[in-house]
């Protein structure tokens, strides 16, 4: 595919978009209540039947002018969402249906949907607050891109003059890449790859605190103005559409629905975690005190320092040690076969299939002898693609139109001549938890409603089926199956993935308090007016309220939580999604390859999209409303 051709195709589309919002509002006052909805439903089918997605182009084509021109149309499809989320004539439309019409729950719901999006995006206000609700988006978009630049670009540096000395206790690959300069200086920068292992394995202390330091003055002082920045105007926005504050504005829409229940949510779990929090602090101080008599307390820079020191004598766990076990091939394989046995389906290669790079590899997903899916694989790195792992949408299983299809776009090894791709197994697990999502695109199929079609569903619970894959791939008997030595042909050991096991939970109390507190910090720059707020003394509040470890002065760690921006007062998502997820896997807890579980799973929830609430999908497959108690079961293992 040139970009000629892909430009075509999609401008041709837009196009077609464009027509049928026409035709859409050009409808008799004599439609039907189905022929409106459904009108309304089909104005933006045709972009979903584009053969590759800009967005997925502008991240994976290896042609940088097909890159380019991807970022080009994905703009205008943006704007012309934009257009369609403000067109008062179609909202109006909409309104004017008598909810009593609908045919049926899924009527009413894509009804309800579409009002409340329009309503949500300001489209029934005065024309004077329209015009100033426009106003502060455009200026959210220009902060908000400050606020993540000045992050990104604020790459700092530390010169030790100890030279060498400073990197003791770091890997040799490590030192090896930090050759000291003519004057006998080492310089360390505080971007991830220099930062983690340095604050993780650095012996001298001092050191690690001057990094940390700077580490957490990141785009301090520039983004504390630009924080309160983005906080007003975010909050003078829910303001005008009718909300309290922001946080009322984005929970609305999720499975919490109201910052209430979120900060519900971030007090119950940091105290069913704080027992093992506290208790893993001890543990650590103890042991810091066996070199330290005097010590009287963790600080921030010697957390990752000291949990590796204490894993490292009691466990004896090398992460690198089964990467023999995990060829890219045999992971590929088993990822596939587990997915093919537990849902009944049969993958199969398509190799005639149109692709944006050689490397990329599409399979067909068969159910009962019919197609019911199609994905592609763009699994390895090169020059120019997307750095990080992900599940792209291609196309959304509409009834009668089209098949899902989905990408998974991720940065494992390669094989290559005498290396067959040996993963880490973090990377195995990270390619289960994609995986999960990829399922949930490609179970979610013959919708009758677009909006419904695909992970339609609500974003908390967006990381549910993702995180519940991840269980697969902790599991010696599925791992077995698969994970082969690549020289012996030797399945991995059972007393292997236990201590893997082992390595995984330490620390887990602190980890999950750590979360809250960014999660409480997230929440709360968002629930209230911000004009009162001093970021810094907020944050150190919260800080001292949630963490054991003493705040190291001079720090400004809220200015660079890039997240702030993204997620906004959302960052409780992620472990929200994992509460949930770890309640239904209880479902398989006696056997992960229990087949009418997973049917149940496939059919009560990832089959389903957006067409229910979440939570009445949870209550489907459970048979009850979800709990805490598996959730719970984890934070003791
Ligand atoms: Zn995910």
């Amino acid at each position: 595919m040139n970009s000629q051709d892909f430009e075509r195709d999609v401008r041709a589309k837009l196009a077609e978009t464009r027509t049928r919002l026409d035709q859409f509002l050009q409808l008799p006052d004599s439609a039907s209540f189905a022929e409106v909805l459904g009108a309304f439903d089909a104005i933006e089918r045709p972009l979903n039947n584009v053969a590759f997605p800009p967005g997925l182009m502008s991240s994976v084509h290896p042609d940088e002018g097909v890159r380019d021109a991807a970022d080009v149309l994905e703009q205008e499809i943006s704007q012309f969402s934009t257009e369609l989320s403000l067109s008062r004539p179609a909202y109006e439309r909409l309104a004017a249906l008598d909810p009593q019409d609908a045919a049926d729950d899924e009527e009413r719901r894509a009804l309800e949907h579409a009002l409340r999006d329009y309503r949500r995006s300001g489209v029934d206000k005065d024309e004077k607050t329209r015009a100033r609700i426009t106003a502060l988006r455009e200026e959210l978009v220009r902060i908000g891109q400050d606020f993540d630049k000045n992050i990104v670009k604020d790459t700092r540096k530390v010169v030790f003059a100890e030279g060498s000395a400073a990197l003791a206790g770091l890997p040799d690959d490590y030192v090896a890449a930090h050759p000291p300069a003519a004057d006998g200086s080492v310089t360390i920068t505080t971007d991830g790859p220099d930062f983690l292992p340095f604050i993780t394995f650095a012996e001298r202390g001092d050191l690690r605190k001057q990094l940390f330091l700077e580490y957490t003055n990141r785009a301090w002082p520039v983004n504390d103005k630009v924080l309160s920045q983005l906080l007003a105007a975010r909050h003078e926005l829910a303001q005008l559409l009718g909300y309290d504050n922001w946080a009322a504005y984005v929970t609305e829409d999720k499975m919490v629905r109201t910052p209430g229940a979120v900060q519900e949510f971030i007090e119950k779990v940091a105290a069913l975690a704080k027992a093992r929090m506290q208790e893993e602090y001890d543990d650590l101080l103890a042991f810091k005190r066996r070199t330290d008599p005097d010590a009287d307390a963790i600080f921030e820079w010697e957390r990752a320092y000291w949990v590796e020191r204490l894993k490292a004598e009691t466990l004896s766990f090398d992460s690198q040690s089964v990467r023999p076990y995990f060829a890219y091939e045999n992971v590929l394989q088993g990822v596939l076969s587990t997915s093919a046995q537990l849902y009944g389906v049969t993958f199969r290669e398509n190799l005639k299939a149109d692709r944006w790079h050689e490397s990329v590899r599409c399979f067909e997903i068969e159910d009962g002898g019919k197609l019911v899916a199609r994905f592609f694989l763009d699994m390895h790195p090169r020059e120019g693609k997307y750095k990080h792992a992900a599940q792209f949408d291609i196309r959304r299983g509409v009834k009668g139109e089209t098949v899902p299809e989905a990408a998974l776009v991720c940065n494992f090894p390669a094989p290559k001549e005498g290396d067959p791709g040996l993963m880490l197994h973090d990377q195995v697990t990270t390619f289960f938890h994609e995986f999960g999502h990829l399922l949930h695109h490609l179970f979610s199929t013959e919708h009758r409603f677009l909006r419904f079609a695909g992970i339609a569903t609500e974003w908390d619970f967006v990381e549910v089926p993702s995180q519940m894959y991840e269980e697969w791939a902790w599991d010696h008997g599925v791992l077995a199956q698969f994970a082969r030595h690549y020289k012996t042909g030797e399945s991995i050991p059972s007393e292997l993935v236990q201590r893997m096991r082992k390595a995984e939970s330490y620390g887990r109390g602190l980890n999950v308090s750590v979360q809250m507190f960014y999660a409480l910090l997230s929440l709360s720059l968002y629930d209230r007016d911000p004009a009162t707020i001093d970021t810094t003394q907020f944050m150190l509040d919260l800080k001292a309220k949630m963490l054991p470890f003493p705040h190291t002065p001079g720090s400004h760690f809220q200015v660079s939580f890039g997240h702030l921006h993204g997620y906004s007062s959302n960052y409780y998502t992620y472990m929200w999604s994992l509460v949930i997820a770890k309640d239904m896997f209880s479902q398989f807890k006696r056997d992960l390859m229990h087949l009418p579980t997973a049917e149940a799973y496939r059919a009560k929830v990832l089959s389903q999209g957006g067409r229910r609430d979440a939570s009445e999908l949870v209550k489907d497959f459970l048979g009850r409303e979800y709990a805490f108690a598996a959730y719970e079961d984890w934070l003791k293992e």
